[in-house]
Order: structure tokens, then C-alpha cells, then sequence
């Protein structure tokens, strides 16, 4: 693990160079596995996951069932290789509380309604793990949701906001993470309605919701990136589609030729 740096912000400045309102750099790829129903490679900071949807599909073991509706599961896993120190392989009670909470950042989104008796998998994989790989996982599956065309209210998009050196700060980087005064997970829709809302550390009321309001604008922002993420891959599909059509024979009028 890095040492404690003696400063966190030095002239407005933090570690990596960023302001306190700035995020990390985001590379979103869609669709990046052929056998998932939807599917999302994700890079923030030094954070690298893949989000993969399978579903809706038949729910077994079947007494798990429900008769009115889809049941969401959500898988959260680090690779053993995606911290520094090798972690132990298999489910942890930080990957089991990671799932839990992730899981229930989607369900006021899913239109779980339309699917009954069947399960909609997300599994999200931290292949690199850099601070904030809940959020990181989150922000992936809701893309990777979209892509698999689970029927949602929106997308739900995640970011961290903490305090170092006694000032709010968005989007925590691994320093910020270890040693800052307050970490502040927190997920929501477009509509501003938090699905996820953790906290680690110390925060006095004020400055909760200044916290608060700094996260708000980190997810306005992802949601920005998201929206332009799905944009690319389904504009670039539909021109591909048109492009791949056998054009009509010539002298041929187009169409139905009932009409
Ligand atoms: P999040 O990744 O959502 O910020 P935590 O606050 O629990 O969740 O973890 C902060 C960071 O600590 C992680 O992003 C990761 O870089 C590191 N970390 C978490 N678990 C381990 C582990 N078992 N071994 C080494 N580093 C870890």
C-alpha cells in the first residue's frame, strides 16, 4: 500500500494533477462480449471492469421464482489480480456487500414487471481495481443493461465524493480513498433520484450536502459520457445495417408491393 502523502491539495492542485471538482478520465466501450445479452468494458482512472447482462432468463433454482416479476442479481467480483497484493479468490464480505448495494441501485430502474419468473444477471468484474470500483461497476452494468435492452426508467449512473485535507473533492483517486477524512459512494438516475448512497469517514452536516450536491454534478457528468457511449455504438450499428441492405433492383419500385 502507498504511503500517506503529507498533502492532498497543494495550490488547488490534488496528486494527480486534477481540480477538486474534477473526475478521472472515463473510456466506456459497448458491446464488447458476444455471448452476453449486453455488455460494457469500462476504464476510470486506474480502474478497469466489465459489466456483462444475461437475461431475462428462466430463474433457477425455481422456488426462486416470482410470479409477478423479474428477480436482479448482481454479482460483484475482483479478479485476483486487480490489486496489488494478490486478493483470495471467491466471494468476500466486501464483494458481498458491494453486490447487495449494487443490486439495489437498479431496482427502482428496471421494469422488473415485464419478466416474471425469470432472473436478470449482471456480473461485474474488476480486472484493475484503483479506487471507486463500486461506482466504476455500476456505471458499466447500467450500460451494459441498456445494451442487453432491459427495459429501464433510465440510466443509473455513480461516482465518489470524499473529503482530504478538510475540502469536499469528487471522484476519490487510491490516496484520497485510503486516507482521506470521508468517503461518499453514491449512485441515481437522471432525474436525480439517489438509488446508492454509502459513507465511510466523517462529515459534518453542511458539508454532507455539499458532498452531496459536488456528487450530484460527477454524475450529471458520467451520465453525459454514458448517454454518448450508447449514441456511438447504436448510431455506428443502425449505419452499418442500412449500409449491409442489398440495395432494391434497379427499375424496381421499393417497398410493399400489396400497397
Ligand atoms: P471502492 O472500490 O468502491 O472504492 P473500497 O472503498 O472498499 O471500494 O475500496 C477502495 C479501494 O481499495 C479499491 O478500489 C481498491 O483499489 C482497494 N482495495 C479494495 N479491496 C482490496 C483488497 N482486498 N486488496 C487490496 N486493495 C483493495
Amino acid at each position: 500500500m502507498s504511503e500517506k502523502p503529507e498533502h492532498f491539495i497543494v495550490d488547488g492542485k490534488r496528486l494527480d494533477g486534477r481540480r477538486v471538482d474534477e473526475l478521472r478520465p472515463i473510456k466506456i466501450e459497448i458491446g464488447v462480449l458476444g455471448r452476453a445479452d449486453g455488455s460494457c468494458y469500462l476504464e476510470w482512472g486506474n480502474n478497469k471492469v466489465l459489466a456483462a447482462v444475461y437475461g431475462p432468463r428462466e430463474l433457477h433454482p425455481r422456488h426462486r421464482q416470482k410470479m409477478t416479476r423479474s428477480v436482479v442479481q448482481f454479482r460483484y467480483n475482483m479478479a485476483s489480480f486487480s490489486v496489488d497484493e494478490r486478493t483470495r479468490p471467491g466471494p468476500s464480505r466486501r464483494s458481498i456487500e458491494i453486490s447487495k448495494v449494487s443490486r439495489e441501485a437498479f431496482e427502482p430502474v428496471v421494469f422488473t414487471k415485464f419478466f416474471p419468473k425469470t432472473a436478470i444477471d449482471v456480473f461485474v468484474e474488476i480486472l484493475q481495481a484503483g479506487a471507486g470500483t463500486r461506482t466504476a461497476g455500476i456505471n458499466a452494468a447500467s450500460l451494459a443493461l441498456a445494451d442487453a435492452g432491459i427495459p429501464m426508467r433510465g440510466l443509473v449512473s455513480a461516482c465518489a465524493v470524499g473529503k482530504v485535507d478538510g475540502e469536499i473533492v469528487l471522484d476519490l483517486m487510491k490516496e484520497e480513498d485510503n486516507y482521506g477524512e470521508a468517503d461518499l459512494p453514491v449512485a441515481m438516475t437522471a432525474g436525480r433520484q439517489i438509488t446508492l448512497l454509502q459513507m465511510d469517514g466523517h462529515l459534518t452536516t453542511e458539508e454532507f450536502y455539499r458532498a452531496l450536491e459536488l456528487a450530484k454534478t460527477g454524475c450529471d457528468q458520467v451520465y453525459e459520457l454514458q448517454r454518448q457511449a450508447l449514441i456511438e455504438k447504436y448510431s455506428k450499428e443502425y449505419t452499418t445495417e442500412i449500409e449491409d441492405e442489398d440495395p432494391a433492383p434497379a427499375g424496381e419500385p421499393e417497398g410493399d408491393a400489396d400497397e
